[in-house]
């Protein structure tokens, strides 16, 4: 098959009557059996914005990413992606979408270059091997059967084929889970590329830190549902903040502050609704104190937090 220089940057074609969002779930639920893994969510991702969505081990992301792709069935709901419902439209969908499944579904004889080489026989979007072997740092395993491969470099490959002539929608299913960090950023550059080129990207991950360097948008799911979406300022602003020092066992007097102080030995933690204005007030008390201050750390919520407090709300949701 002759190869056309890589379209990867082309930009997307203007759709005049294409919705704002590249993705609109309504009510979606979906059933194993007895077990009722999506209960009744409610998504929108805007077309040109990466969307993470992140949740507990078990809250249904991976059975929410395989309807969006058109491998599982819903039992209610209503599901369009790029216009289309993928239920019945998957053959469509699949020319203009990109998918990274958990575990990828290699051919390990094939070598790298073999597997690229079938993936452009495989779909209509054109694009260049080489380009996509520099940007997953896979040229020197190019020749290496996919079965050789480490975990990460499978995963890298998995990652090239889903961006492969770069599609309007890339799918990722946990993207760089096991991936050292330099080739985490790799991917986070490559992801940044596709938002760059107009392209809409629906992640999912368990990494905090990724979540917001790459997304616009996020969801937390928690047992079938949305337990809280938005950006994840947002979202994080809804949770208490924190910050710690260690202050001489000798000082006792600490000054009055909005949130709850815990005290162990030397270290000190609050945790509060007020970052600026209760670390203004330990400042300012440490300063006119002369109490120094080396390790001191402000932070606001972390992820666990929130799951935390997901968790909670959920137990007192199931208890009333
Ligand atoms: P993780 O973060 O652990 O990857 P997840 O949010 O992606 O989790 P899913 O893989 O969607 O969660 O699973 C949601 C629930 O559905 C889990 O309780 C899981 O055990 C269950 N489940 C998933 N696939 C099946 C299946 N094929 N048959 C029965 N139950 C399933």
């Amino acid at each position: 098959m002759t190869q056309t220089p890589a379209t990867a940057a082309a930009p997307v074609a203007p759709d005049r009557a294409a919705s704002e969002y590249a993705v609109e779930v309504q009510g979606l639920r979906v059933r194993y059996g007895d077990f009722e893994a999506v209960r009744g969510i409610d998504l929108e991702v805007r077309r040109g914005e990466i969307f993470a969505l992140l949740g507990t081990n078990g809250a249904g992301k991976t059975t929410t990413l395989e309807v969006l792709e058109g491998f599982g069935s819903r039992s209610g709901g209503t599901v369009s992606v790029l216009g289309l419902d993928p239920a019945t439209d998957r053959a469509a969908l699949r020319e203009r979408m990109g998918v990274q499944l958990q575990e990828g579904g290699f051919v390990d004889e094939l070598t790298v270059l073999e597997t690229l080489r079938l993936w452009d026989r495989l779909v209509d979007r054109r694009d260049r091997p080489e380009r996509l072997l520099d940007r997953f740092e896979l040229a020197s395993r190019r020749d290496v059967r996919v079965g050789k491969l480490s975990g990460g470099e499978k995963r890298r490959l998995d990652l090239a084929l889903a961006v492969w002539g770069s599609p309007e929608l890339v799918i990722l299913d946990e993207p760089t889970t096991g991936l050292d960090p330099e080739s985490r950023r790799r991917t986070w550059d490559a992801i940044q590329e596709l938002q760059e080129a107009g392209r809409t990207v629906v992640l999912t991950t368990h990494y905090l830190e990724e979540a917001e360097a790459l997304a616009d948008r996020v969801a937390i799911m928690h047992e079938g549902q949305v337990a809280v979406a938005g950006t994840l300022t947002e979202i994080v602003a809804t949770q208490p903040a924190g910050f710690s020092a260690t202050l001489p066992e000798t000082v006792v007097d600490l000054p009055e502050l909005s949130g709850s102080v815990h005290r162990d030995g030397e270290r000190v933690r609050v945790c509060t609704d007020d970052l600026q204005g209760d670390l203004t007030a330990f400042l300012t008390w440490a300063a006119a104190r002369g109490v120094r201050l080396p390790d001191l750390r402000a932070a606001p919520a972390s992820l666990a937090d929130i799951y935390h407090a997901v968790r909670n709300e959920q137990l007192e949701a199931n208890a009333r």
